[in-house]
């Protein structure tokens, strides 16, 4: 059995099973400080521990993911106040003495949606969720990207037409990234009402649909994945799966020839099959992976 761990920024959910059919026990609860958070995981573990063979980790970030450095296992420098240099891993193996596997909540969720969701069997591909903020991984050639740090592909900067849209974006870093732009907080600060509160009809849908297309393409022209998976809070809004691939077709021009986006981009832009256990069942899988790797 593994223990799974989704340490978000507004919530933390921490499971004990093997699969998606085999859950045996689930807690979620509110991120307040790291020291509660972490001690409450380590409380619901810990009538596990005897049966436990490794613990799977996927944390919001940016996080220290190089075994070779000093602060390995941590959130680093998020501009969430409380939660700069918080230890994960660390607490985890001093309490429990097992393998930790450790990745960003998006890598994790790609992770899950490969080993049993809707990237199963395939190599490259990115896995985008959008919510309170806009977070992206990827599995490259069959590996989850990590690179100099770990992508940030919600960070990564997009046109805006003033004409179409004054809004300047409420990333504090960037403004008008494609974070700043789509997250759910940019809706509701742009159009003064919550995203889940907006009918389908309303105009917010059709510029979203347009900044998160212009998201996908980007990242298909940089990874060429063979699916794009958007998940998170946002994208319960289905209405907006049709727009975006109609939007990215749009926006590609025809220059890229190829069925997936010709014929079945159906298939190729799609929702997460997890739904939204895609983290936490990324986070076992995440526990698996470690335990292989030891
Ligand atoms: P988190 O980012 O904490 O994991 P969510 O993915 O639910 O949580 O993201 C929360 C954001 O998504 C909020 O800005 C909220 O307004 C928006 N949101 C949540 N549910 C919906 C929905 N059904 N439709 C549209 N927007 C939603
Ligand atoms: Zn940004």
């Amino acid at each position: 059995m593994f223990a799974g761990i989704e340490a978000g920024g507004t919530k933390w959910v921490c499971a004990v099973g093997s699969g998606p059919e085999e859950i045996q026990a689930v807690e979620r609860f509110p991120t307040t400080t790291p020291e509660e958070a972490v001690e409450r995981a380590i409380a619901f573990l810990r009538p596990f521990a005897g049966e436990l063979r490794a613990i799977g980790v996927g944390s919001f970030g940016p996080v220290d993911l190089d075994p070779a450095s000093a602060t390995y296992g941590q959130i680093t420098t998020t501009p969430k106040p409380g939660w700069r240099y918080t230890k994960l891993v660390g607490p985890l193996r001093e309490a429990f003495g097992l393998p930790v596997g450790f990745d960003t909540d998006v890598n994790a969720a790609a992770l899950g949606e490969h080993r049993w969701g809707a990237a199963q069997g395939l190599e490259t591909f990115v896995y985008f969720t959008v919510g309170t903020g806009i977070g992206g991984g990827a599995m490259v050639n069959g590996r989850l990207l990590h690179g100099m740090l770990h992508p940030e592909m919600g960070h990564m900067m997009l046109p805006r037409d003033p004409a179409r849209d004054p809004f300047e974006g409420v990333c504090p870093f960037h403004r008008g990234c494609l974070e700043g732009l789509a997250c759910g907080p940019a809706m509701e600060r742009r159009w003064g009402a919550r995203a889940e509160t907006l009918g389908a009809d309303h105009a917010a849908w059709p510029l979203e649909a347009h900044y998160l297309a212009l998201g996908v393409l980007n990242s298909v022209s940089i990874l060429s994945p063979q699916r794009v998976i958007l998940g998170g809070g946002v994208m319960q809004q289905e209405h907006l799966f049709p727009m975006i691939r109609a939007e990215v077709r749009s926006l590609l021009a025809d220059y890229l020839q190829v069925p997936e986006i010709l014929v079945e981009i159906d298939r190729y832009i799609v929702p997460p099959a997890l739904k939204d256990r895609a983290g936490v069942l990324g986070a076992i899988a995440l526990a698996e992976a470690a335990l292989i790797a030891k």
